[in-house]
């Protein structure tokens, strides 16, 4: 894609003919490249001989990103993408000893207070501008992109129906019905193990599904929005990070991270975080369930993690920083722990991707509590 934008320029411009036509398939796979990475002043050249050195500023590379300091909205579709970016933190309980650790807080998003958001928004929008009109959205979830398309519906006027695997805590109907929409709770354990029956149900019906795990939408909202807003803080903050850590479920935001990073920036490690076999953390699973975006990138590693260990870690994080991480954010912490303690990971600046936060997990608490006061 444009190879990024390496550095923080582009040198040359797109060769245009006099009426301003993009001339040739390669100027033509530039240009579009530039457009989808968020580029608003396109460069262009008649005379292709003399390249040109352009600053990403000029280019209107970052103007998406909008700190909206006074924090007034027109209304609820822009506290979204006029809220970003979310907060980048500094976490106390894991840093130390020569490591600087930063949590990038997903659940600042406000639909399903999740990094789910933005592929709510950035489906339904896609969808939209492609001429879709119907009246019906379906969609397999494990909760947090059901809450963002909720919302979506209830913001454009359609319909949604959820598919919700077995292992989901309970608490998601009741979020999901409250936000409007219809909630179908299955037998099966996996989300992806829905799709069949969504894409049948949808064929029937003349629904859309929207479909998460194959949506081009997903990977590229991250890659224009959360990836890039990352650098932005990072930046800001003076942080060359070491390393990234994240969880995967359709793979969408790691994987943009991922090819964002390794393209733009070099020489930061990406880990990706899964769920050990047979274990169950909400939002995240393992590769081999199959994800399409992952096989876009090389993650330096991928690190498995029990439903135990993510607990822990987020109570780690809940007890010295006071704000209360959910399950994969745990995950992220718990592998970040690991990979350090392994003594796998030089000193430096370390950024954790935290998807959402613990309030929708309740039970999963109350669970970890009552296994410890009857192991104790
Ligand atoms: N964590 C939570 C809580 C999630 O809901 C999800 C996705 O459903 C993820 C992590 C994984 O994100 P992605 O689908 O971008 O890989």
């Amino acid at each position: 894609m444009a190879e990024l934008l390496q550095k923080n320029s582009l040198t040359s411009a797109i060769p245009v003919d006099s009426s301003g036509k993009v001339l040739g398939e390669e100027a033509r796979r530039i240009y579009w490249s530039l457009r989808l990475l968020g580029v608003r002043r396109i460069p262009a050249s008649r005379d292709k001989t003399v390249p040109i050195e352009l600053k990403l500023e000029d280019l209107g590379f970052y103007d998406d990103i909008d700190p909206a300091p006074m924090r007034v909205f027109r209304d609820t579709m822009e506290l979204l993408y006029r809220g970003w970016p979310t907060p980048l933190v500094g976490l106390r309980s894991l840093s130390g000893d020569g490591f600087r650790v930063w949590a990038k807080l997903e659940w600042y998003n406000p639909y399903s207070m999740s990094v789910k958001d933005r592929i709510g928004w950035y489906m339904v929008k896609q969808a939209l501008e492609n001429g879709w009109r119907g009246d019906k959205v379906y969609e397999a979830t494990s909760t947090n992109t059901g809450m963002a398309l909720a919302a979506m519906a209830a913001i454009h006027g359609f319909k949604v129906r959820l598919y919700i695997p077995r292992v989901i805590q309970k608490a998601s109907d009741t979020l999901l019905r409250a936000l409007g929409a219809e909630v179908i709770r299955t037998e099966k354990p996996l989300t992806v193990d829905l799709l069949e029956d969504v894409r049948r149900d949808a064929a029937r019906d003349r629904a859309l599904h929207i479909d998460q795990f194959g949506n081009d939408a997903n990977f590229l909202v991250h890659l224009r929005y959360t990836a890039k807003e990352l650098e932005l803080q990072l930046r800001t903050a003076g942080v060359n990070p070491r390393g990234i850590v994240g969880g995967i479920g359709t793979s969408g935001h790691m994987a943009a991270i991922t090819f964002y990073f390794k393209n733009r920036v070099g020489g930061t490690k990406i880990y990706m975080v899964q769920p050990a076999k047979g274990e169950v953390i909400p939002g995240i699973r393992r590769v081999e369930t199959g994800m399409k975006w992952i096989h876009w990138v090389k993650p330096d590693a991928v690190v498995e993690v029990t439903r135990r260990e993510a607990i822990e870690a987020l109570l780690t994080v809940a007890r010295r920083d006071g704000i209360l991480p959910g399950l994969s954010s745990g995950a992220v912490a718990a592998a970040f722990m690991k990979l350090r303690d392994r003594g796998e990971l030089e000193e430096g600046d370390y950024v954790l991707v935290f998807p959402d936060n613990g309030f929708k997990y309740v039970e999963q608490l109350n669970e970890y509590f009552e296994s410890q006061s009857t192991a104790g």
